[in-house]
């Protein structure tokens, strides 16, 4: 017998299965306020919302912008009170041994874009060479440093997820250049006993090149060691590192990511 597909009174018949889907009449937010999946095609579920892309430095829509060039008043210190590093024409810098920084706000899935220079002329080498990072949740780095015609250990260079994963190329600008990572961030699960269910996914591109490839981490980020998860709130601070290094920063903006409607 032929398969048959028609449709009749809200039911598809497809081969001899029979499957029922709401009829035009339904209310449009009633899968989402039922918890259940959307039908496929449906035309009630909400359109994403539209935005204007434009150059890679330029802002979304959607995002919360966290430096715009005037100040530093999305951030504060990493024990609270304001922010100590030094504001510029259109960057900030870090300034040495005043401690990292932290937003106000917290975090927790998210797209972060960040731009960043090393100091130019360079000084030092190795880990000594524009050092800082950026701390996804305070916890887990994507490091920041001078990888310019410079070595160091691979899951330290720039763009590493620091201590666990080498970037896949070395997509390292000069030192003194405007260099940008864009960071999609999924944080760790835990259940109500904090016991890990899903660790942190990143993905990263440095100056538009893939280099992270929704890696898992292995648990926070530390020097020499790898210590396990600890279950910690969904939503968390963004930090910069000081690392003693005038590194600058410019143009930081995060989209928060909601979980996605299957
Ligand atoms: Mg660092």
């Amino acid at each position: 017998m032929r398969p048959v597909t028609f449709i009749a009174m809200g039911l598809v018949v497809i081969g001899t299965a029979l499957i029922a889907i709401p009829g035009r009449g339904s209310d449009p937010s009633a899968a989402a306020k039922a918890g259940r999946e959307w039908e496929i095609h449906d035309r009630n579920r909400p359109l994403p919302l539209t935005i204007t892309p434009g150059e890679a430095s330029t802002q979304e829509r959607d995002a919360v912008v966290l430096f715009e060039g005037k100040d530093l008043s999305a951030w504060q210190g990493a024990q609270g009170g304001p922010a100590k590093w030094k504001v510029e024409n259109d960057y900030f810098e870090v300034a040495a041994k005043t401690g990292n920084i932290k937003t106000r706000q917290a975090f927790g899935d998210c797209q972060l874009h960040v731009e960043w220079a090393a100091p130019s002329p360079p000084h030092g080498e190795d880990q000594d060479r524009g050092n800082s990072g950026v701390y996804l949740m305070g916890l887990y780095e994507v490091q920041v440093l001078d990888s310019y015609e410079s070595k160091t250990y691979a899951d330290g260079q720039a763009a590493a997820i620091y201590g666990q994963y080498p970037p896949r190329v070395n997509a390292c600008r000069p030192p003194g250049q405007w260099q940008t990572y864009d960071i999609v961030f999924h944080g760790p699960r835990f259940d109500k006993d904090g016991k890990l269910l899903q660790p942190a996914f990143v993905t990263a591109l440095h100056n538009g090149v893939l280099v992270q490839d929704h890696v898992a981490l292995m648990g926070p980020t530390e020097h020499k060691q790898r210590p396990p998860y600890r279950a910690h709130p969904a939503k968390l601070p963004l930090t910069l590192q000081d690392h003693n290094h005038p590194v600058r920063f410019r143009n930081i903006w995060v989209r928060e990511l909601a979980e996605p409607e299957p």
